[in-house]
């Protein structure tokens, strides 16, 4: 009784509202042990199945209710998977991305997403890959609602040639290449690649 009453406070914190009875009702299905980790910065969430022991999933505390919903829903779909099928299959293959669009499809929905976050994870959900941090618009959508309430912009919303400081040092936006911009270190004049969604202090 204690362990469904923690469950249902966990996902009342972290997941958007409608979606906190259907996330609940997977974890009641699935018996897996559930942990709100604390951050970690390689992973947002995990998915462990050791013989003899139930499943344990976990996802990373400090990740915003969309995020959260969808870390939570794909380390799901690692554990259905695990159930599903006996020879064992690749991490982020095809029966992992069937199981996790089905899995996304109940809450890809306005009540659960706000518009800017929804456009870019129906895209996503249509051939998910292992990260979200891969789909450029959704990690950006995702990071703009993370954003804190300063004068940081992601650099990728700066104009080529702007000066910014990022890490304490000054640096000019250059091209954008792939997911990654070309800028040039203002002291040493040395280039440097930084991530599109970084957040930047514009000067
Ligand atoms: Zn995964």
């Amino acid at each position: 009784m204690e362990a469904r009453f923690a469950m249902r406070s966990i996902l009342e914190s972290h997941v958007p509202a409608p979606a906190v009875s259907y996330c609940y009702d997977l974890w009641e299905r699935y018996q897996f042990d559930f942990v709100a980790s604390r951050p970690r910065r390689t992973r947002l969430g995990d998915f462990t199945a050791q013989p003899s022991r139930r499943e344990r999933i976990t996802v990373n505390v400090n990740l915003n209710p969309y995020n959260f919903l969808v870390t939570y829903l794909h380390e799901v779909a690692h554990l259905e998977v695990y159930r599903h099928y006996k020879r064992r299959q690749p991490p982020h293959g095809n029966a992992w991305k069937t199981h996790f669009r089905g899995l996304l499809i109940p809450v890809m929905n306005e009540a659960n997403f706000p518009l800017s976050v929804l456009t870019p994870l129906l895209d996503y959900a249509k051939n998910p890959t292992a990260s979200t941090g891969t789909h450029l618009p959704l990690m950006q959508a995702l990071k703009t609602i993370d954003a804190p309430q300063t004068d940081l912009v992601m650099v990728s919303q700066l104009p080529e040639g702007q000066i910014f400081r990022l890490n304490q040092k000054v640096f000019v936006r250059g091209t954008q290449r792939r997911t990654r911009i070309v800028c040039v270190e203002k002291v040493s004049q040395k280039k440097y690649l930084v991530a599109a969604h970084a957040w930047v202090e514009k000067l």
